[in-house]
């Protein structure tokens, strides 16, 4: 990594399916690994790291497994689902010597701190890397707008989405060969073209708190050092 990287704090957004590896659902280990490795590397460089966790690989409160429950039931299942993956996340962090705080919107006193936005900010000035769990806190929200929200909190410079694909395209690349990336766009060319980057309620929270949105591929090898270093590829939304 070069010695000035773009952004001094980043909220990374990891979604559920980054932690699952190449398994049908679950924590996968390895996965988990590497991907602390990646965050290890760019907090290394100096860069105050905060991350948003998902719980997709382990529970959806509106996939097929809540079929016939509250949606609101189902919800509370799904931002359970995102502590587990924060608590995995902040083992492997800390077998890297990381020191990692885990600051869950749901508060589960003996696993993780409650969320207060204060002692997020304090973790992250000692230099601590701060995990954010349990969503929005709220049914009805997703982990995208639960990083958006923290992002805004913290006070980031940039919200970071690790994808399965290097950016935001013009048709999906794994399905029409040849598809056009876009370097750039707007908050209101994302949610006009609904481009689905990121769900619309979090596309508008950034957009009002002028925080860019850095939309990158979570599956490459040294992708997230890339984009502090300001090489691509990716998609910048501002
Ligand atoms: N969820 C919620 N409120 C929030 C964040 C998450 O109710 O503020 C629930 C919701 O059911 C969601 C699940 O937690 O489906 C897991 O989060 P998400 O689907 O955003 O995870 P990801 O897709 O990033 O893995």
């Amino acid at each position: 990594m070069t010695a000035s990287p773009r952004y001094k704090r980043i909220l990374l957004k990891i979604s559920g399916e980054a932690l699952r590896g190449d398994a049908p659902y679950g924590i996968d280990g390895e996965a988990v690994d590497r991907l602390a490795g990646e965050i290890a590397e760019v907090q290394e460089s100096g860069v105050e790291v905060c991350a948003v966790v998902g719980g997709g690989n382990i529970f959806r409160g509106s996939s097929d497994a809540a079929a016939g429950m509250e949606r609101a039931t189902a919800d509370y299942i799904g931002m359970l689902a995102t502590v587990m993956n924060a608590v995995a996340m902040q083992h492997a962090l800390e077998r890297l010597g990381k020191a990692t705080r885990v600051l869950s919107a749901l508060p589960i006193a003996p696993v993780c701190e409650p969320y207060i936005r204060r002692r997020g900010q304090r973790h992250l000035e000692k230099g601590r890397i701060v995990l954010f769990a349990g969503g929005t806190g709220n049914p009805f929200f997703t982990t995208d707008t639960a990083a958006a929200l923290r992002a805004a909190e913290m006070g980031c410079d940039a919200l970071l989405k690790g994808t399965k694909v290097d950016g935001i395209y013009a048709a999906d690349p794994e399905i029409v060969a040849g598809a056009e990336r876009f370097e750039r766009l707007s908050y209101l060319e994302v949610l006009s073209k609904d481009l689905k980057a990121m769900d619309a309620s979090a596309i508008s929270l950034a957009r009002e708190n002028d925080i860019p949105i850095v939309v990158f591929s979570i599956r490459k090898k040294g992708g997230l050092a890339a984009v502090l270093d300001g090489n691509g590829p990716f998609t910048i939304i501002s």
